[in-house]
């Protein structure tokens, strides 16, 4: 394998922090081109003078949305988080280099236009979300599929009930069982929003609107492939982002990892259970716009992202979360995106549709 460079987009957020203890521990094969962050100043400073990348751009990321910006990187991983992942997603798909996304706001905005970009440029864009990860794994050498099973942990409040539900505050939120996450994608997996947000995105990925979503408390199975004589394939390993991270980065060739080896003895009980669309609404409301396009995903996007910073600051409860979606995707229907301007202006509308609203 020829040694791949690589360029990190939120090099200091989770993804980007893991991204790169991948190339630290593979540095025959990797190095670091690249390295983009909106504020953590001191442990940028830190990942220059250890991986020594050609290119820095740190606060004013203006850059990050000219495909010029990528001629150094063979490859991308965009680890930024929320809706402002999209306009690096599209440049990055018009510049020479690959593209490796754990963005799934790019895809849930903007999917049906970015497979376009990707089509009439030859290239394909890649997940990193474990669960996409999975489930292209599971695909390779068959594509007689049936259905998509998406797992889901279930988030911290998976036990309780709507009254106990409507307490919960931030702190409680953050507080996620399995996966090692930012804060934003920490507050979307206790509504379930985040799952729902994959479903969007699998639909993108995998050219389907059969998808389900399945509760597995441990996530150690990372989602599933059904086909037409009905078995599943389905990959399992310990809860680990960096092996989603390296297969995307050394894609086809599958790297030794330092991750524990799974010993389904010592675990013993796998669980798996329905997803109950009345206490999370969220995943309903995102279920219920899989067949529509990518104005009403975008809508649901940024509504999401706007409560979840008022439920982070504690201005608003949990089920004002699904409310505020709810009545953004009331008020914004039928509308068409053609280009990423009316993606950027209808977020801006959407944005101050909410904030007209006091929350
Ligand atoms: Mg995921």
């Amino acid at each position: 394998m020829k040694k791949l460079r690589v360029g990190i987009l939120g090099s200091t957020g989770s993804i980007g922090t893991q991204t790169l203890q991948v190339i630290a521990k593979h540095p025959d094969s990797f190095e670091v081109a690249l390295l983009s962050c909106k504020r953590n100043i001191k442990l940028l400073s830190n990942q220059i003078s250890q991986f020594n990348p050609s290119q820095v751009i740190h606060g004013d990321t203006t850059a990050l949305n000219y495909p010029e910006t990528y001629k150094d990187c063979d490859i991308v991983i965009n680890g930024i988080s929320g809706f402002a992942g999209l306009t690096p997603t599209i440049a990055v798909l018009q510049s020479d280099s690959r593209l490796a996304t754990a963005n799934k706001e790019s895809l849930v905005c903007f999917g049906t236009q970015l497979r376009k970009i990707a089509n009439e440029s030859g290239k394909t864009i890649f997940p990193v979300d474990s669960e996409h990860s999975a489930i292209l794994q599971c695909l390779e050498e068959s594509n007689e599929l049936n259905r998509l099973i998406l797992t889901a942990s279930g988030g911290p409040f998976k036990g309780f009930n709507r009254e106990q539900l409507s307490k919960v505050t931030s702190e409680d939120a953050i507080k996620h069982p399995t996966w090692k996450m930012g804060l934003k994608v920490t507050v979307d997996s206790s509504t379930l929003m985040n799952k729902g947000m994959e479903l969007i995105e699998a639909k993108h990925l995998f050219s389907t609107q059969k998808i389900d979503v399945l509760i597995h408390r441990e996530s150690i199975v990372h989602s599933l492939v059904e086909f037409k004589d009905r078995s599943i394939k389905a990959l399992l390993s310990n809860p680990d982002m960096t092996i989603p991270i390296q297969y995307a980065l050394s894609y086809p060739v599958r790297l030794e990892s330092d991750t524990k080896y799974l010993d389904l003895s010592e675990i013993g009980i796998l669980t798996f259970g329905k997803p109950d669309y009345e206490r999370f609404p969220c995943l309903n409301i995102a279920k219920n716009i899989l067949s529509k396009g990518d104005y009403e995903g975008t809508v649901m996007c940024v509504a999401d992202e706007v409560a979840v910073e008022h439920f982070l600051n504690n201005k608003i409860g949990f089920y004002d979360i699904s409310d505020i979606i709810y009545k953004s995707l009331e008020r914004f229907k039928d509308g068409y995106l053609s280009d990423v301007t009316d993606v950027l202006l209808l977020a801006t509308e959407v944005r101050h549709f909410i904030e007209d609203r006091n929350h």
